[in-house]
Parts: structure tokens; sequence; C-alpha cells
């Protein structure tokens, strides 16, 4: 039976976008040096003008986190950090629906996501951190674990403010500060942010928020005046950023990209595999750097599993990101559309299959239909790199082993997912996955107290949980 769905869009009233935003340095809103245009990638309309920062601004917001880290943040007791960081976490809830809808227009997620998950998952990360700020001697870090002192944050843009609370929160809960640089393409839920730090009376320069693109990141982490960096984004530049951090004092941690191998064994239960599957690849249209973007699939149930996923796919809705019904709104950029045409044309001419789920995709906009390839080797591009959006590339196996050797045969090493009714496969196999995120009969959840993070070119250091104080504590 076919659902006919009403449009149910979600008021966009709530958030009051201005015109133009400026940097937010010691706790005020200036002027930077340049300026770019944000955009709704499911429109094409300019949301804003956003100042950018050029190395005078960057100078300034170190210096002004450097003076809150020495007067203030550094030697505050913890349990008074706390507050600070309880004080914000309730505040995103509060301001949930306006940084949701905020979050859908600048990134072109659905709202459902941005409602149900990130901003969710955002407050509970500054709620986790906060009970953390007076607990630190008992981490596991020794007895008196200091903060490193001022930290240069670098993000990505596929969840501009999920990833902007994994990088702020445990800084502050430690005691340090922060200079932050969301995507050039969503800088706006970070400015958001900004607002609700003046509104949480954080003292002036914790936390600054420097916008730009990567010429703006690179001053940034390569300031002299920073002890520590931490940068989630693609391989390249994470390796750009290591080697120009080699040889300094800045301690450096980095979140990078994955190709994930979502494997399904013969035993597991279709149905919810499928639905795994689903949210595996087409959550946030496929933007996720644990994304299960490799089916592995036992052969003997394959044709089965590809006709129900088939199938499912094609209830999938596409398009406007503030509709509650969509599934799959706007890709981020035309940049990082042109890159999943790109990659999707090279698996066609390779010579794997391709399937696209019909569907009406609007006439402006940046939009992508849900795809997958069959008959994907691993010698295919489409197996091998990263294409960071709603494309599945499905390779089959016979057992366990050859799984195992499929699943580990890439250069990243962020997630993997396993699908089956033995709880002893899935510890035999989850052991042998280099990865350092494993669902079993489940994939992409996330929680602020479970640790998060890559091995090989997936990056190194942890985000969430204990391990992620780590980062940002001398011990
Ligand atoms: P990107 O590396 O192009 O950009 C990430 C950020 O780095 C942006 O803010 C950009 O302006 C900045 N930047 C670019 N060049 C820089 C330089 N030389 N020095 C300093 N900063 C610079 O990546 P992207 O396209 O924005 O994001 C997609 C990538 O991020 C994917 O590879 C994805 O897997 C990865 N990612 C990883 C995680 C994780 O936790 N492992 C999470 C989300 C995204």
């Amino acid at each position: 039976m076919a659902f006919e769905y009403a449009p149910a869009p979600e008021s966009r009233s709530i958030v009051d976008i201005r015109s133009s935003y400026g940097l937010f340095i010691n706790g005020a809103f200036v002027d930077g040096s340049g300026s770019l245009k944000s955009v709704n990638p499911a429109t094409e309309e300019t949301l804003a003008d956003v100042a950018t920062a050029g190395s005078g601004e960057i100078d300034a917001a170190v210096a002004a986190a450097r003076t809150a880290y020495e007067k203030v943040w550094g030697k505050m007791p913890g349990r008074d950090r706390a507050k600070y960081l309880f004080r914000i976490a309730r505040i995103i809830q509060e301001r949930a629906r306006e940084l949701a809808v905020l979050e859908s227009l600048d990134n072109g997620k659905p709202i459902r996501e941005s409602r149900d998950v990130d901003v969710p998952l955002v407050a509970a990360h500054f709620f986790y951190y906060a009970g953390w700020a007076d607990k630190l001697p008992y981490a596991g870090f020794g007895p008196q674990p200091r903060p490193l002192g001022v930290a240069a944050q670098v993000i990505p843009w596929n969840f501009p403010l999920l990833m902007l609370a994994w990088k702020i929160a445990p800084a502050l809960a430690c005691g340090n500060t922060v200079v932050l640089k969301p995507a050039e393409t969503t800088p706006l839920s970070a400015l958001l942010f900004a607002e609700i730090c003046q509104q949480a009376d954080l003292p002036p320069g914790v936390v600054n928020i420097v916008n730009g693109a990567g010429d703006t990141g690179k001053l940034l982490v390569e300031h002299s005046g920073v002890d520590k960096v931490a940068f989630t984004g693609s391989t390249d530049v994470g390796r750009a950023i290591a080697r120009a951090v080699a040889g300094t004092k800045k301690s450096l941690t980095l979140e990078l990209g994955g190709k994930a191998a979502n494997i399904v064994f013969d035993d597991a239960p279709i149905d919810q595999a499928v639905e795994g599957i689903v949210n595996g690849i087409f959550f946030n249209q496929g933007h996720v750097c644990c994304a299960g973007s490799r089916l592995l699939v036992q052969e003997s149930i394959a044709e089965e599993l590809l006709a129900t996923l088939k199938r499912r796919m094609t209830l999938l809705r596409v398009g406007d990101p503030l509709d509650k019904n969509t599934d799959i709104g706007a890709i981020n950029s035309s940049a990082q559309l042109d890159k999943i045409r790109e990659l999707s044309e090279i698996g066609a001419e390779e010579g794997a299959e391709r399937w696209s789920a019909p569907c009406v995709l609007p006439d402006r906009g940046f939009w992508f239909a849900p795809t997958i390839f069959t008959g994907v080797t691993q010698a295919h591009r489409i197996a091998r790199e990263e294409i960071f959006g709603p494309v599945l590339s499905v390779l089959t196996f016979r057992t366990p082993d050859e799984a195992i050797e499929k699943a580990n045969n890439t250069p990243y090493g962020l997630s993997a997912g396993i699908w089956t009714e033995k709880g002893s496969r899935i510890l035999a196999v989850a052991d042998r996955l280099r990865a350092g995120v494993v669902w079993a009969n489940t994939f992409n959840k996330f929680d602020p107290a479970s640790p998060f993070g890559g091995y090989k070119e997936s990056g190194y250091g942890r985000e969430g949980g204990r391990h992620g104080l780590e980062a940002y504590l001398v011990h």
C-alpha cells in the first residue's frame, strides 16, 4: 500500500537569521577582513553574509583565548566550569527548535534529523561533559590532570553543531579555552551558539568563533599561540595539518574520513538489516564519516536482500529539508554534488551496475537520488574512496573470513556494522575488524558516553566518553 503525504513544513519563523554576522571574539561580534555568503543548499538562496578572519583576526582570537585561559577559565574550579556547561546545555534544549531549523536551512539535512538526532545529541554532549568538569582527578589521567591551554578546533559541514559540541564541550570541561572554525558552507549554527555563550554569561574569550575557508583554518592551526589542534575533516587536509604541527609542542587529534563495511550474514533478520543499511548510508544524505558505504552481503541471501532494499528505497522521500516527512534532504554544496556525480560516473564506467530510486528531484538546489551499485569489486574506486553522498557500493562474500578480509581492505578504519543472529559471531568478527566503532545489529548510533574515533587513515585520538577528556589534558 502506498501512502500519500501532504506537505508538513516546519515553520522557519522561529529563527531570526540576520543579514550579516561578524566574528565572535572575546565575547563580542566584531568585523572581519573579508566575507562569505552562506547558501541554503535546498534553494540556492543566500541566507546571510558572514565575516571571515584573516591573520589579524586570528591573532586577536588566539590572544583573547589566551587571556581568558590564564586569567579566568584555566584556574576556575571544575565545579564552577560545570555550572556554565550545564547552563549552555539547558539553553540548547530551550532553543532546540530554533537550532534545528537553522541547521536544516544552512546544511540541507532533514528537519527530522536535526530535530531528533543532531540537536538532542548536542545538548547531551554538554550535559555529559558538564558532569566530568569537577571529577577530572577521578577520570584515570592522574590525580591532578591539567588543561593544555588554548585549543584550535576546525570542523566540517556535515554535522556543524554536533561537531562543535564534540570539540567545545570536552575542551571547556577540562579547563581549556577555544578558537573554533566552522566549515565555510555551514557557519550559521555556530554563530547562534556564540549568542548562546553570551546568554549563558560565559566569560569573554573562553569560546571564540572565526569563520572562513581553508586558508583561515590553516592560519589558526599553524598559529604559534595555540597549544592543541583538534581537526575533523578529510584525510588530505588532516595529513597537511599533521605535517604542519609536527615538530611543534602542539598536541593533535584527527578525526578523518571512512569507508565503513556494513556486513550482513545469512542468518540476519532481513527487514531489520535493510533498515540498518538505509540508515547506514542514507542518513544525512550519506554525508557521514562513519557511513556504511560498503555493503558486504553473504552471497546466499544477496538476491533477496537487494530486492528488499530496492523496494525500501523507493519509499524514501527526497525533498524539502524543512518538511517533517522528508527522509533525504539536499546535498550540502554544488562542489560536493559534483564530487558525488563524478565518482558515480566512474563507478558505472568501471563496470558496476547502477540503480537509483525513482524520485522527482526539485528544480533548484543540490540533489542526488539515493543510489546503489551492485557487482562492485574491491578494485573499483567506489569501493575504495569516500563518496560522502547517498551512494552505496554492494559487494558479496561467502565465508566470515572473506567478509573480514574485504572489510579490512581499506586505508580507513573508522566504523563497521555486523548483522547476524549469533552473539558469538558478532564478538568473533568484531574482534578482527580494524575499525574504531563496530555496531552490531544497528548502525549510526551515538552517545556522548561512548568514545568515537579511527584507526589508520581515519585519524587518531578519541572524542566522546571518558576517553574524550584525554585529548584536552596534560597527564
Ligand atoms: P575538509 O577537510 O575539506 O574541511 C574540513 C574543515 O577544514 C573545514 O572547516 C575547512 O575549511 C578546513 N580546512 C580546509 N583546508 C584546511 C587547511 N589546510 N588547514 C586547516 N583547515 C582547513 O572536509 P569537508 O569536506 O568539510 O568534510 C568532509 C570530510 O570530513 C569527510 O572526509 C568526512 O569523512 C570527514 N569527517 C570525519 C568525521 C570524524 O569524526 N571522523 C566527522 C565528520 C566528517
